[in-house]
């Protein structure tokens, strides 16, 4: 679709570019040529026949300087015949051949039967002329003289219109040359009647004008485009490249400035005009290097503008006679950078890079029409008089053309990458707006997660400090009887006797043990023993409802009770009620030497703690007097005060 619309486009470029350059005046190829300095025009209808070059062979008088009435005389020696266009480099005079500088007389007799006014399209001439028409002075450009300090050289297209005589007419041209290497007619004059020759000149410079004014617009256009985007480089060499070659259009061809500012420096307008083809090389190798940086190394554009640069050197310090000679090395040096451009061009459409279609098409066309303007050919084929080459290769006005051609689809793939940019940016604002509110959800989303999550993880961290405490309490529980063990004695007893000794209230100790007890696990199995030892557990446990008093199981059938706050009297009643107590639980017990019943011994013992004692010494204490009681004959409760430090500190056997 969009290619389709490009096509189309490029269509109506090229088509309006062809109509502009169609202006050129179109030559039938059997036109009649002067020869021997007469050309026979009385079969020539101009109305029909179109306008004629006066090509062919024209008399040559080399240094002189002859007007019309001398050259009347007979007897002035003719130096010879010499081809129009052309110019006298290497024509042979007196076996020695001519060089670009010198003064010569041109003369041609045309014969025409037209009665009506004619006009004759004068090129520029190598460097200065004076042009007689049947003795009459019509046009001139610069000032012919016999040497360099009396001449002075102007290039400026012309018309010059005539009332021809019936017959015979006679055009005598003074030419002058000490500016350019080569000198004389080096371009066609043309023949036609005054509209036709008006016609052209008026269409050239209209296609000239417009050629310029299209190129300034896009010149400025493109260097604004670069200030206001200043990342990409490209459109500014282009846009330099655009300016440097309108105003070269002015300078060229029709020279129209020449025509506005007659007393413009030739040297300074052919400067300027070389300048531009300096620059406009590495102008454009920079520009094609900044589209296509993978293909136009980095390198070889810098030599080219170092090269570009010298050369501009030269055209600004030497004049155009010393820097003219030096222009076949750099047209030499234009045909390579050409072949180099070639060659990345067949790399790029062999890759089929879409985007740069138009430009590598543009460049193309810039290099044809380009080929034709290296004046490096175009003299060379002047010395050489190939004809048939020349025509191939002079055709009017291809190189602007071919400038014109380059811009407009350059302009295109600009106006394409804008309209591509705008598309996807509208596209892109479109998904932006899309994934934002996306994120606005997801964020939510997520968010949520994470609240989820957070809450799992405080219930699972609560979870398992509640099973934490659990395990916390199972480590200090025994299972069998479900009464506190040993370790929690441990912990305890430190404390109790700490609060104790910091309220100075006394702290209680018991110790039971079950009586005889290895023969009631022999009598009547582990499994009854087991019971017996929960029962009696059970009867301690719900014996001790203060909330202070502590049961705990010590070690197999023995246990200990703390009873914070109790003196020795409630200490010794509460052992002697719970003795009671588990004897008439009446468990049998057939072994026993003491009842019938299972019984227990209790220890008894009770201390105001002080700074001397310890838990320890509580605990050696109950321990004793479990031992006594045990002595004692069992099934019965001792009391032992707590052991002073140092008075017997040895565990005693039980
Ligand atoms: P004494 O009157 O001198 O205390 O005699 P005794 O047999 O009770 O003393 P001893 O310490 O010699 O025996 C304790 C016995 O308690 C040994 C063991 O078989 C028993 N025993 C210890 N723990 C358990 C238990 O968890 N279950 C059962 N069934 N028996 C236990
Ligand atoms: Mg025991
Ligand atoms: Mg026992």
């Amino acid at each position: 679709m969009f290619t389709r619309k490009l096509f189309i486009l490029s269509l109506v470029f090229f088509t309006l570019t062809l109509c502009c350059s169609g202006c050129s005046a179109v030559f039938s190829p059997d036109q009649p040529k002067a020869e021997k300095g007469i050309l026979d025009l009385t079969q020539w209808q101009f109305e029909e026949n179109g306008v004629i070059k006066l090509d062919g062979q024209w008399e040559f008088y080399w240094n002189q300087l002859l007007e019309p009435h001398q050259l009347k005389d007979a007897g002035i020696p003719m130096t010879g015949y010499i081809d129009v266009p052309g110019t006298w480099n290497h024509y042979n005079v007196d076996h020695k051949e001519l060089s670009g500088y010198g003064f010569a007389t041109y003369r041609l007799h045309f014969i025409t039967e037209a009665d009506e006014r004619l006009g004759l399209k004068i090129p520029r001439v190598f460097t200065s002329y004076k042009l007689y028409m049947n003795g009459e002075l019509i046009a001139s450009a610069g000032t012919v003289g016999s040497s360099r300090e009396t001449m002075t050289p102007q290039y400026l297209p012309q018309v010059a219109l005539f009332e021809p005589q019936p017959g015979e007419n006679e055009i005598i041209i003074h030419v002058s040359n000490y500016y350019h290497r080569s000198g004389g007619l080096l371009e066609a004059l043309i023949l036609g009647n005054e509209k036709q020759i008006t016609g052209i000149r008026e269409k050239s410079i209209a296609y000239e004008l417009f050629l310029f004014g299209s190129l300034i617009i896009i010149g400025i256009y493109h260097i604004a485009l670069f200030f206001f985007i200043k990342k990409d480089k490209a459109p500014l060499y282009f846009g330099l490249f655009c300016l440097l070659i309108g105003i070269r259009t002015l300078l060229v061809g029709e020279r129209f400035f020449i025509y506005l500012f007659p007393d413009f420096s030739w040297e300074a307008a052919h400067k300027f005009q070389t300048l531009a083809f300096y620059l406009g090389v590495p102008l454009i190798i920079m520009f094609f290097n900044s589209v296509f940086p993978e293909d136009f190394q980095a390198k070889i554009t810098k030599i080219t503008n170092w090269v570009g640069a010298g050369f501009a050197c030269l055209v600004l310090l030497a004049p155009a006679r010393i820097f003219t000679i030096f222009n076949p090395a750099f047209q030499l040096f234009a045909f390579i950078v050409i072949i180099y451009m070639i060659v990345n061009f067949i790399r790029i459409i062999r890759r089929k890079e879409k985007n740069g279609a138009l430009i590598i098409i543009g460049g193309i066309a810039l290099i044809i029409a380009s080929l034709n303007d290296i004046a490096f050919l175009s003299i060379w084929l002047h010395d050489q008089s190939a004809p048939l080459l020349r025509n191939i290769v002079k055709t009017g006005n291809l190189s602007s053309v071919g400038q014109l051609i380059f811009v407009l689809l350059n302009s295109l793939e600009l106006a394409r990458k804008f309209a591509h940019a705008l598309v996807e940016r509208e596209k892109m604002t479109a998904q932006l707006q899309e994934i934002n509110l996306n994120l606005d959800k997801l964020v939510h989303k997520r968010t949520k997660a994470l609240e989820e999550s957070r809450e799992q993880i405080e219930h699972q961290k609560a979870e398992l400090e509640k099973v934490n405490k659990a395990l916390q309490v199972l480590s200090l529980k025994d299972p069998l009887t479900d009464l506190w063990n040993r370790r929690h004695y441990d912990r305890t007893i430190q404390l109790e006797w700490n609060r104790s000794l910091r309220h100075k209230y006394p702290l209680a100790l018991m110790m039971i043990d079950i009586d005889n007890f290895k023969a009631y696990n022999d009598c009547y199995g582990h499994k009854a023993g087991d019971e017996c030892l929960v029962k009696v557990a059970q009867t301690t446990k719900e014996f001790f409802r203060r909330a202070s008093d502590l049961v705990v199981r010590y070690g197999g059938e023995e246990f200990v009770v703390i009873m914070p706050g109790l003196g020795k009297d409630e200490a010794v009643n509460m052992a002697l009620l719970l003795r009671k107590a588990i004897e008439e639980l009446n468990i049998p017990h057939k072994h026993s030497p003491v009842s019938p019943w299972v019984t227990v011994s209790i220890g008894v013992t009770s201390t105001v703690p002080d700074n001397n004692g310890s838990p320890q010494q509580l605990f050696l204490a109950v321990d004793k007097a479990l031992y006594e009681a045990k002595a004692a004959g069992k099934n019965q409760v001792k009391y032992l005060p707590m052991i002073d430090e140092g008075t017997d500190q040895g565990e005693q056997p039980r």
